[in-house]
């Protein structure tokens, strides 16, 4: 017997390969910081709680497959009163997380072969969304040097096929911290008009942009609403990785028929979960203006710290809490394993992903790594001098 060749070709997490090792190093007694994984430390909104704990229905039905109406009205507002975008209840598909909006929005659009255009290194899960459908995601290969900047005309149209579908845009950018610009959106939105593409937006991140940048949204750009679907989530912007709610946006009805029938298939998402979600999508904007300063200093410290290691190549992060950093060294994920198994500082050392598994040319990114910045600033900046401490024993190791 055997499993589907799409599936047995899939790979594991990337990111979570190296954690077995981690939890060795703090076996042996190390403190090690995570800088691995995104998962942020700031506490989800007390509203969410209170909401769940106010439910007073006596049987916990299934809700509606597109969602339940408190929760599709308070994303209506939120949307209109944020970014100025006008959306009905038949433009959103509630989802289990941004994750299965994907995985609806690439069965619905992709045919066997079909190909997605998507700037590497991107966020491993794509892989998986892609594969399940036997799409292809056809990478754009981007630059540390360059700050990671795809929003180039001639990049991606060199991509383009007949075979091309769509082009994934992750703004703030998973791992990169890219942001798009308004000027980028614009330029993405025209080639998209001019090939015909779709326009998958991945802006589970959307607010947490720095430096007095303005938040922006695919969504605002009317002449290609009809071939744009937002990905949209609770999990990061008020920190609820657990709650599981997320969204499909489109005002192309036809694709939002299609993500309906395939969410009757799955009956519908968590009821208590899109209960509290609701209450997280009416929450005043000073919330997230407090999260977002937080996450700023947090980056501005890492960034810092990083920027002292002789020979690093790092641009600061427009967005997200994402950092990737290019190091002299050949081999990252030998590096890594040295801090895990043999470094210390007084009973410290620290962990990250190395970026490698983000990229889809193989070869490409053996000498990045990503941090997530979700420890507080105080934190980041002695896990990012663990890397430049561990980086010049690594060095003398290896005779550098
Ligand atoms: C975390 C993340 C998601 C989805 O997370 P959910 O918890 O499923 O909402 C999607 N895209 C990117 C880039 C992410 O980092």
């Amino acid at each position: 017997m055997k499993v589907a060749d799409r599936v047995a070709e899939m790979q594991f997490s990337p990111i979570r390969r190296f954690n077995v090792f981690g939890f060795e190093a703090e076996a042996a007694g190390k403190t090690v910081y995570h800088l691995n994984i995104g998962q942020p430390d700031v506490e989800t909104p007390e509203c969410f709680m209170e909401a769940v704990k106010n439910f007073d229905k006596k049987v916990l039905a299934y809700a509606e497959s597109g969602g339940v109406n408190e929760l599709l009205d308070a994303m209506i507002y939120y949307m209109d009163r944020d970014f100025g975008m006008k959306y009905e209840r038949k433009n959103i598909q509630i989802t289990t997380g941004g994750s299965e909006a994907l995985t609806l929005i690439f069965t619905a659009l992709l045919n066997p072969g079909d190909e997605a255009l998507i700037a590497e290194p991107f966020y491993t899960n794509y892989n998986t969304f892609c594969k399940q459908v036997s799409g292809k995601l056809v990478p754009l290969t981007t630059s540390a040097e360059d700050g990671y900047n795809w929003a180039k005309r001639d990049l991606i149209e060199a991509a383009i096929t007949p075979k091309t579908k769509a082009i994934c845009c992750l703004s703030p950018g998973n791992p990169t911290g890219r942001v798009l610009t308004m000027e980028d959106m614009r330029l993405i939105g025209d080639i998209a008009k001019e090939h015909d593409l779709w326009i998958i937006s991945d802006e589970v991140y959307r607010e947490f942009v720095y430096d007095g940048a303005e938040a922006h949204s695919f969504g605002q750009l009317d002449d290609i609403a009809d071939r744009v679907v937002i990905v949209d989530s609770v999990s990061k912007r008020w920190s609820a990785c657990g709650a599981r709610i997320g969204a499909a946006i489109s005002k192309n009805d036809e694709l939002m028929q299609s993500l309906l029938k395939l969410a009757q298939g799955r009956l519908c998402c968590s009821t208590l979960d899109q209960i509290g979600a609701a209450a997280l999508y009416r929450m005043d904007k000073s919330y997230y203006d407090a999260a977002k300063a937080e996450y700023e200093g947090r980056r501005d410290a890492a960034y810092e710290e990083i920027s002292k290691i002789p020979g690093v190549i790092c641009q600061k992060p427009a967005g997200a809490f994402y950092m990737t950093v290019k190091l002299p060294v050949d081999d990252v994920e030998d590096f890594l394993m040295f801090l895990l198994k043999e470094f210390d500082d007084n009973g410290e050392t620290v962990m990250f992903a190395p970026a490698a598994g983000f990229y889809a040319n193989k070869g490409l990114g053996q000498d990045e790594l990503r941090i997530a910045y979700v420890l507080t600033a105080d934190k980041m900046k002695r896990a990012c001098e663990l890397i430049k401490l561990g980086l010049e024993a690594y060095n003398k190791k290896i005779g550098k």
